[in-house]
């Protein structure tokens, strides 16, 4: 066991500012260094779903390569909790992907203009909110 909650920080482009990741879970084996996202969800995950987040865990690992000795694969996994009358989790495993710094930038490239621009949409909802460390600046709780 490496970490709980660890907090990884690194910058991936010169142009972008310093980034801030949470993992829930890191963890190394014989096969690797293993980084874990937990979710909950009312409904089963399948592939879709996990394409549809896995950038998430993408990032988590260009970020963490300081983890893991030259060489050593890193294994990205999300463990869902199926929230349902009898309720039971997912271990799923993410793809491996051609993912890099450079792709990563891009998607997040623009995210940071708009910010620099003042552009800003909240999107209040009861679990991002309660937990936020930008609701005291956020339009949506201004109020
Ligand atoms: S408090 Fe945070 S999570 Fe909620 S809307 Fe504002 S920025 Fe988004």
């Amino acid at each position: 066991m490496i970490g709980v909650e660890e907090k990884l920080t690194g910058t991936i482009a010169d142009d972008l500012p310093d980034l801030l990741a949470i993992v829930d879970l890191i963890y190394q084996d014989d096969a690797g260094l293993h980084l874990v996202d937990f979710k909950t969800s009312r409904s089963k995950w399948g592939d879709s779903r996990v394409a549809e987040a896995a950038e998430q865990l993408r990032l988590y690992q260009v970020m963490s390569q300081h983890f893991a000795e030259h060489g050593t694969d890193i294994h990205l996994h999300f463990g869902v909790l199926v929230k349902v009358k009898s309720p039971y989790a997912q271990v799923l495993d993410v793809p491996k992907a051609n993912m890099n710094s450079s792709r990563i930038a891009e998607t997040i490239r623009p995210i940071w203009h708009a910010i620099q621009m003042d552009v800003c949409y909240p999107n209040p909802s009861m679990t991002g909110c309660s937990g936020c460390a930008y609701r005291d600046r956020c339009p949506a709780h201004s109020g």
